[in-house]
């Protein structure tokens, strides 16, 4: 665990713990596991929640995002059992994300109702603005958009999007296709029997 300042000790050991609950469970439900010690950088300037790298978790411990430190471990630790397998070089990168939440809801079932609640009316907005097609063609962005998107830039939409289509789909089913070779956005909407306007969300 690295930290910038002293003050950041209470975080670093919720931090820790959080680490330790999650770490096996999410191998698990992932049935991908990678054993090295997970390296963690609080960085309060950090413009994300956290990301995770190859080598590292960045977390950023400021204000409410520490009350949350549970949910978003749990949804970094997918990506860091999920680094370098076919579920992170095989799917869009918004259905990997959105696989890290769905993985991320059997990890820490107090957050379910809440993350349904809100994808559930994200969708249904987008919805009623006629704006879902949009959506999906923006859901054909790759790892690098992603990681440059503004967090006000319909980025939780896109996590609504993911989520959504990986909870119909199921993380067995994705996890066969994507062992089998690449998996384009178009097979993963017909695998969850979503039409490319949005039809059947
Ligand atoms: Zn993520």
């Amino acid at each position: 665990m690295l930290c910038s300042s002293l003050d950041q000790l209470t975080d670093a050991v919720e931090v820790a713990a959080a680490i330790d609950r999650y770490f096996d469970l999410a191998a698990e439900k992932l049935g991908y596991r990678r054993d090295e010690p997970v390296e963690v950088w609080l960085d309060p300037e950090w413009s994300r929640h956290a990301t995770t790298f190859e080598r590292c978790i960045v977390l950023n411990p400021s204000g409410r995002r520490i009350e949350v430190v549970d949910w978003i471990l749990a949804h970094e630790l997918v990506h860091w059992h999920a680094d370098g397998t076919p579920l992170q070089r095989h799917l869009p990168h918004v259905i990997y994300e959105g696989l890290a939440e769905r993985v991320a809801v059997d990890l820490v079932p107090r957050w379910e109702d809440d993350r349904r609640s809100l994808y559930e009316r994200l969708i249904g907005l987008a919805r009623e603005r006629g704006e879902l097609s949009a959506l999906i063609v923006r859901a054909g962005m790759d790892k690098y958009e992603w990681v440059s998107l503004p967090s006000d830039d319909g980025l939780y939409e896109l996590y609504a999007l993911g989520f959504t289509l990986v909870d119909r789909i199921g993380v067995d089913a994705l996890r066969d296709a994507a062992e089998r070779g690449p998996v384009t956005l178009g097979a993963v909407l017909e695998m969850a029997g979503v039409a490319a306007d949005g039809t059947g969300l």
